[in-house]
């Protein structure tokens, strides 16, 4: 009788309640015993539905208000000094550590505690392994303690308990959490921590067992990156210390091969080991040759980072065998939890029944473990109407003609290799360009979004909902696009750009127009705490029927003597933002989008359009977690982006951007996608980054932002020429953009245009110093 259970669900709520009553209490219109409810009333439904779906356990500890990784914090009493905790509750701790604290509020706050509590930076965020999801960085120096901490998870399982569910709590392994931290101090190394750690876990281990804990999953997801030896040494004493503490342990290694972790995860001393059978398949074997003849093996079967169907005979087939040998020892689950996947497809009336049909969000996949755990258990003819449609639903989503169009796989077959190369060197380029542009030195620009104001916002509504005609809408985009270009003439801008006010979004406005890709309307994702992305589907091969923007840029372009900027979003990102079909490789799926793009850019040529840019802000998080395919990668990605680009004549500018602080480590690889100009993010490490550009002598132009589009801070004319001069020190001044950071469509206006005037008049300064040098 095999085991079915989740690592994890969705927490956001199937219609985002916890976003929006998050929202409702940070707004001071809601208090904490109404978001503690909306939290309760989430999890309960979560729970039921797994016991309605026949899993042997509901999990608990999945659940966050803001983080899991947060959470932990405070369930392991570490918070950072430097927040000067004293008696807030577990709530309000969460939200300075995820928000920070806004000076504003300190100022007249007169209780008397002085700076840090009231004065705090947020905790840092990054991205959760190769996911779109956020964690907050736990901080790390030689004087972190740890103690027992919150008490909701305890609380919660008592509730789940109370309800009458059987739980199964989940923690983040105590390797996984210190990995993913940071270290505050110099000379030292967080591992040192680990002793100190290890009594806190087995602390929370007891109080599991003492509350009738059968079996506690702890996810270590570190076991699918390149572990250092000493980490991998201490998965052996860590588990020592915690086995025999409390509850069985089903240590949950998720989102990759083990490779060479293998031998470590296997032997370790835990009841069970949860393995990702999707994107490890083929290491599945080698796992159970080795496994121990006492373990659980939990096999992740369904795939929680896509929204495909399960092909659930062929899972059988492959399970059938492991059943034979395991017996009860099998446990089956999604490979990871389902965070990263919608909640549900039932209210998703207006996708396309067939495409539709193709699909499983967290509640189909839950359905999709309750069959096949009958199907071991009882027989497959005990599901078989079930089965039946799912192998319908496969079948049809192999050969629909809506999935294969044969003139877009000849198009990619018959690719040069000259079609991912410009005519002629970069040299070369820049000498057309220039003669066509004549820009003056250090040219100015923006990244290409304006703000995106409430009235813009309200005429995108109402345009949806029916209330302005297309014409209607054209119109107002047209009003909005034109005051953009006058606001940039006023303040003496180099190369404009449209502003996007006509995009809702960066991959979606193009998903939307592009053959392929299916949108959902509720289809939401957890991003990190109340924000949330609904990613494009791409189910099949993709083409570009019509034209995408080229109406808004040459309407922009005839409204100025200036140079319009094309805009347009590059294939990795729009990859890297979408889920993906996973009946191809992802590198098949990027060179139809290039040329999608590629159609775009040359159209956009023809109309005039001298700059084009293609956005690339997802370049990097496309590297897989092991280094060693990191090559592999970077080949096809540079490759498809210049597939997009390479169409245009030397004359034409290409610009690409990106918006992370580290691409050291790639930087052959960007240089490698050859575009004419780069703009990046610098000004919040103070143009630090850049030395990397300067070692490794980026062959082409840069812009490297000088100033941080994330706060609405004014910088100074001084500060942002200061910035200039430091770059100017490493990029030759001839080879050298200035430009913000990231587009500018959170911001309000008026801060805007002081931040662009100030921009502006720092580049005439440093201009001017440097023709008087040359
Ligand atoms: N062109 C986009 C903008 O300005 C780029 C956004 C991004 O880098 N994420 O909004
Ligand atoms: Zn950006």
């Amino acid at each position: 009788m095999p085991i079915a259970h989740v690592l994890g669900v969705p927490r956001i709520g199937p219609n985002r309640e916890l976003k929006f009553a998050l929202e409702k209490f940070w707004r001071g219109e809601m208090d904490a015993s109404a978001l503690h409810a909306t939290g309760r009333a989430i999890r309960l439904e979560n729970w039921e539905k797994q016991r309605a779906a026949g899993l042997d356990f509901v999990t608990v500890g999945d659940f966050a208000f803001y983080d899991q990784m947060l959470d932990h914090i405070l369930l392991l009493g570490c918070e950072p000094a430097r927040f000067g905790f004293a008696d807030e509750d577990a709530l309000t701790r969460a939200f300075v550590m995820a928000r920070g604290q806004a000076r504003a509020e300190n100022r007249d706050c007169g209780c008397g505690r002085q700076g840090a509590a009231h004065n705090a930076r947020a905790l840092e965020m990054t991205k959760w392994f190769d996911t779109n999801y956020h964690y907050l960085v736990p901080e790390f120096s030689q004087d972190t303690d740890f103690r027992p901490g919150a008490e909701r998870l305890f609380e919660e399982i008592a509730q789940a308990q109370a309800a009458g569910f059987n739980p199964k709590p989940v923690l983040i392994g105590p390797l996984t959490f210190l990995f993913l931290g940071k270290e505050k101090s110099a000379g030292f190394n967080k591992l040192e921590l680990l002793d100190r750690l290890l009594p806190v876990y087995g602390g929370i281990l007891a109080r599991l067992k003492k509350q009738g804990i059968e079996w506690v999953q702890i996810d270590e997801p570190i076991l699918s990156l390149d572990l250092p030896a000493e980490w991998r040494a201490a998965f052996e004493r860590a588990y020592h210390a915690l086995n025999g503490a409390g509850p069985n342990i089903l240590l949950a290694s998720y989102f990759g091969p083990l490779r060479d972790n293998l031998p470590v995860a296997i032997r370790l001393p835990v009841a069970g080991l949860h393995v990702d059978a999707v994107r490890a398949s083929e290491e599945l074997a080698t796992v159970i040759d080795w496994l121990p003849m006492h373990k659980v093996l939990s096999v992740g079967v369904v795939d929680g980072r896509n929204v495909w169907k399960t092909n659930l005979g062929a899972k059988l087939e492959r399970l059938r065998g492991l059943h034979e040998k395991l017996g009860p020892r099998l446990w089956i689950a999604p490979s990871c939890s389902l965070l990263h996947v919608p909640a549900s497809l039932a209210p998703e009336d207006r996708l396309d029944p067939e495409i539709r049909n193709w699909l499983a969000f967290a509640d189909e996949k839950l359905g999709e473990i309750a069959i096949l755990k009958t199907a071991l258990e009882h027989g497959r003819e005990t599901v078989a109407a079930a089965l039946a449609a799912n192998a319908e639903a496969v079948e049809s989503r192999r050969n629909s003609p809506r999935v294969h169009d044969e003139a877009v796989a000849g198009r990619v077959a018959a690719l040069q290799e000259n079609d991912a190369h410009r005519a002629s060197a970069y040299r070369e380029r820049e000498k057309a360009q220039q003669a066509r542009l004549c820009l003056p030195a250090l040219p100015t620009t923006t990244i290409g979004s304006f703000p995106q104001t409430p009235e813009i916002r309200a005429a995108r509504a109402r345009h949806k909902k029916g209330e302005l005609t297309d014409a209607e809408y054209r119109a107002a985009m047209r009003r909005e696009i034109e005051l953009a270009v006058r606001r940039q003439e006023a303040l003496g801008l180099d190369v404009l750009v449209h502003g996007e006010a006509e995009r809702n979004d960066m991959v979606e406005y193009f998903g939307e127009q592009l053959d392929g890709f299916a949108l959902t309307r509720y289809g939401w994702v957890q991003s990190y705490g109340s924000r949330c992305v609904k990613p494009p589907i791409i189910y099949g091969d993709v083409s570009r029927p019509a034209p995408m923007t080229v109406e808004w840029i040459a309407y922009a372009q005839s409204l100025t003597l200036k140079p319009v900027k094309g805009m347009l979003t590059g294939p990795v990102t729009m990859l890297q933002w979408s889920f993906v079909r996973d009946d191809q490789p992802r590198e098949q799926t990027c060179l139809q989008i290039a040329l999608a793009i590629r159609d775009e850019v040359l159209d956009l040529e023809k109309a005039g359009i001298a700059i084009i840019q293609i956005d690339e802000p997802a370049y990097r998080e496309g590297l897989p977690l092991r280094k060693s395919d990191w090559q592999r990668y970077l080949d096809w990605a540079s490759r498809a982006f210049r597939i997009s680009a390479s169409g245009v004549a030397d004359a034409t500018q290409i610009h690409t951007h990106m918006c992370y602080s580290e691409f050291n480590d790639i930087l052959p690889a960007i240089a490698a996608m050859d575009a004419d100009v780069i703009t990046i993010e610098t000004s919040r490490s103070d143009m630090e980054l850049l030395h990397g550009f300067g070692k490794f002598r980026y062959p082409n132009a840069i812009g490297p932002g000088v100033y941080d589009i994330h706060s609405p801070r004014v910088p100074t004319t001084g500060e942002i020429r200061q910035l200039l001069e430091k770059a100017a020190a490493v990029i030759p001044p001839d080879r050298l953009w200035v430009n913000p950071d990231c587009g500018l469509k959170t911001r309000g206006w008026p801060e805007t245009e002081a931040a662009l005037a100030n921009m502006v008049a720092a580049a005439r300064q440093l201009r001017a110093s440097v023709a008087g040098s040359a």
